[in-house]
């Protein structure tokens, strides 16, 4: 990246610099796609993860004359969000139901495709519980239907092998594998049918304009070709520290079918945004699912949707690791873990 904020050139320019940076992106575009299972041409560079997801969702809804979408209920607000704008035109949006790790019930969404079905939503990971969902049977079921599926992928890049051949819209972020913030990418097929959301010079096959970011573009490619390091063994260690630490702590998510990053658990009795506070005084960052609605923490859709009950669905949080954590900050975590849950504990009065 370094060296590309040295260069000038504007990779839709014709003149050498502008080749230049046209070769520095096409490169990168070619690299990502290697390393997904994806056509370079089916790379639609973005603005990040939740622009590939407004594009992908409302791109290919109103591309067509179908009324349905069906999406998972534990998506990202960068799907449930464009979903919900989409039934403010008009369309009907059905909320495909989870079991109690997260998954989507494949039964019901077969049940539920037809011909006037515009578009499924179903993540690859879940980013708040790390629940891996089933892809590979989801996209062979709406291939079956004729029907586009859209994956949004952000949180399972670069932490699982992704094959996106067969999916017909799939979402990515470059700050989740280590690379600049704000750029990302649709892996759109190229026979989908897809309306674009931003005009302009059509830079990206007409679909997405604006300038590209070469910069950007070359170390989102850079970070997600660098060597992975897995963290599988020190999240084992961590949910195992962190249940005989906290006996009563619960794990969220599936306990097999996980991102090999994250560990998620409800505390009884602690309310996460102070159990969060107390951790991040002894310098560990962790994250509740929680959003503030005005003011007022609003339990995770995500853990509800798993049938959690909302007093415990504010008592969870997410541990994440990533390439540089060791067994000395797991140890750390484990350590400060017990006391931190007792002052929390107090602060919630048990609640
Ligand atoms: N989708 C998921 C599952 C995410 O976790 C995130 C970010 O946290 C996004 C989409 C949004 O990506 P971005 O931050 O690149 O806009």
């Amino acid at each position: 990246m370094r060296e590309q904020w040295q260069q000038v050139g504007n990779p839709s320019s014709l003149h050498t610099a502008g080749r230049r940076a046209r070769k520095v992106v096409e490169e990168s575009r070619e690299q990502i796609a290697e390393l997904i299972g994806a056509k370079p041409a089916d790379i639609v560079f973005t603005s990040g993860g939740t622009e590939a997801d407004n594009l992908g969702i409302k791109g290919i809804a109103r591309s067509g004359d179908r009324r349905r979408i069906l999406v998972s209920a534990v998506e990202h607000h960068a799907v449930l969000d464009p979903a919900e704008a989409l039934a403010h035109e008009g369309f009907e949006v059905e909320l495909l139901p989870v079991d109690h790790f997260g998954r989507v019930d494949v039964a019901q969404l077969a049940a539920r495709l037809d011909a006037d079905v515009a578009l499924v939503a179903v993540m690859w990971a879940n980013n708040e519980v790390g629940t891996v969902q089933p892809v590979t049977e989801i996209a062979q079921l709406c291939r079956q239907h004729g029907v586009p599926l859209h994956c949004d992928a952000v949180q399972a890049l670069g932490q699982l092998p992704l094959e996106v051949s067969g999916i017909a819209s799939v979402a990515l972020s470059g700050h989740k594998v280590g690379g600049p913030v704000g750029v990302g990418a649709l892996v759109l097929d190229r026979d989908v049918p897809v309306r674009p959301l931003v005009h302009g010079g059509g830079q990206e096959r007409d679909i997405r304009s604006g300038t590209l970011d070469v910069a950007g573009v070359a170390g989102f490619a850079a970070a997600l070709a660098a060597p992975k390091v897995d963290t599988t063994a020190l999240r084992d260690a961590l949910i195992a520290g962190v249940l005989e630490a906290v006996p009563d702590a619960v794990l969220n998510g599936d306990p097999v079918d996980r991102l090999p990053n994250n560990a998620h658990f409800c505390f009884p009795g602690c309310p996460g945004d102070a159990l969060l506070m107390l951790l991040d005084a002894a310098g560990i960052a962790v994250s509740t699912g929680s959003a503030c609605t005005a003011g007022i923490p609003q339990p995770s859709h995500v853990l509800v949707a798993m049938g959690a009950d909302e007093v415990l669905a504010r008592s969870s949080l997410r541990f994440s690791l990533g390439w540089n954590s060791t067994a000395e900050d797991v140890a750390a975590v484990i350590a400060a873990l017990p006391h931190a849950v007792q002052r929390a504990r107090r602060a919630g009065g048990g609640r």
